[in-house]
């Protein structure tokens, strides 16, 4: 049981972290499980329900019979715009803060038009699909954008982007933000993505990897349910580690690495070569759906490629959950299967006891839903609800 003199320190932001599960709970309740005197409990929920964040539900039973108010999260006072844009198509969503998806548009939309011509179409999209969900701008509480390259974290920019002519150090959050009027932040398109099958896996799974193997191979690395960046936001480039058994050729300029491999480029390349139309990882993935043996043949040997880097990946950081995701990932059994071999041949028993290894739960919605969780935890977190409702 918390004392009162912690309980001090258990703000506005703190109680409605606790409400954020969904559950009603009476100021008692409330009392109870922070420490807090009840006063404070009113004071912090009054703040909380003057900015819409909490809201009176039903009357709730308490003990004694008598009907007593409950309060609970309010899902739909605010929505977040969600984008994730890939190398050739476009996925859009406007999402409340319960993670309900109210909107959502996918188009094909070539990131190589560069940024203004791709960033004016989102604008455009956005205004459009807030109009069709009734809400207005005012509404909007941020927009969460995953882009196919490297981005600097804290300043939300492309950093030498290889797919992406026009876009180096683009100040995207401050474009965006001047025209739909709220925070803005950026991440790279298989951060966001580790983030919405984190979300979907729940909170209590604490150690995550997800992998997308499409174009090329990425990986985002959820430690201790955050989503872990590096230095330099460049953590989870899992494409250009050293595959030992190729001397092929990758398109960074080094030789053997995964993505020269086992990225859908890289088959597509092969079968191009053994005469097979096939221009990239979808193409792949067709030709194995048609029963293509020599399609089928290189996405096992891709899966296992993929699970030998994971094996060591996996014996380093001991994750409880791998999630694969990206065209390639598909490909189902297919990919799975020469994965889970190669990571349980080759990791150690305690890592792999109790890991789990899956496809996507989310599939195509996973850049949104994850663009959306980067800025409710953004916009939700206890100190910047604390500066809003005092500030
Ligand atoms: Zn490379």
């Amino acid at each position: 049981m918390p004392s009162e003199a912690n309980g001090q320190s258990i703000g506005a932001g703190a109680l409605l972290a606790i409400l954020r599960d969904g559950q009603a709970r009476t100021r008692a309740e409330l009392a109870q499980l922070t420490g807090l005197a009840r006063s404070t409990v009113s004071q912090r929920l009054d703040a909380l329900m003057s900015h819409r964040w909490v809201v009176t539900t039903e009357d709730a039973i308490s003990s004694g019979g008598r009907p007593a108010a409950a309060f609970a999260f309010n899902e739909n006072v605010r929505v977040v715009l969600a984008a994730d844009l890939g190398a050739t198509h476009a996925r859009l969503a406007v999402i409340d803060l319960g993670m309900s998806v109210l909107a959502e548009r996918a188009e094909e939309l070539p990131i190589d038009r560069g940024p203004e011509a791709t960033l004016d179409w989102l604008v455009a999209a956005f205004q459009e699909m807030l109009a069709e969900t009734g809400r207005d701008q005012t509404q909007v509480c941020g927009v969460g954008v995953g882009l196919p390259g490297p981005v600097e974290h804290a300043s939300g920019r492309p950093v030498n982007p290889p797919i992406m002519p026009g876009w180096d150090d683009f100040p995207v959050p401050e474009w965006l933000g001047e025209r739909l009027g709220a925070p803005v932040l950026v991440d790279n398109d298989v951060n966001i993505m580790a983030l919405g099958e984190h979300w979907a896996a729940g909170p209590e799974v604490d150690h995550l990897i997800f992998i997308k193997i499409g174009t090329g191979i990425g990986c985002g690395i959820i430690s201790d349910r955050r989503l872990h960046r590096g230095a330099q936001g460049a953590a989870g480039d899992v494409g250009h580690i050293r595959v030992p058994s190729s001397d092929a050729l990758c398109r960074c300029g080094n030789i053997g690495c995964l993505e020269a491999v086992a990225s859908g480029a890289s088959m597509a390349a092969a079968l191009r070569a053994a005469g097979v139309e096939a221009q990239g990882s979808r193409d792949v993935v067709a030709l194995m759906r048609a029963g293509d043996t020599r399609a089928a043949r290189l996405i096992r040997q891709a899966g296992r490629e993929v699970g030998g880097v994971m094996a060591s990946i996996v014996n380093f950081f001991n994750p409880s959950v791998i999630v694969l995701g990206g065209d390639i990932a598909e490909a189902g059994e297919q990919v799975l299967a020469g994965v889970r071999e190669t990571i349980y041949s080759r990791s150690l028993p305690l890592a792999t006891q109790h890991l789990t290894i899956r496809a996507s739960e989310l599939g195509d919605r996973a850049g949104v839903i994850g663009a959306a969780v980067m800025i409710v935890e953004y916009v939700l977190a206890p100190e910047t609800i604390d500066q809003t409702v005092t500030g």
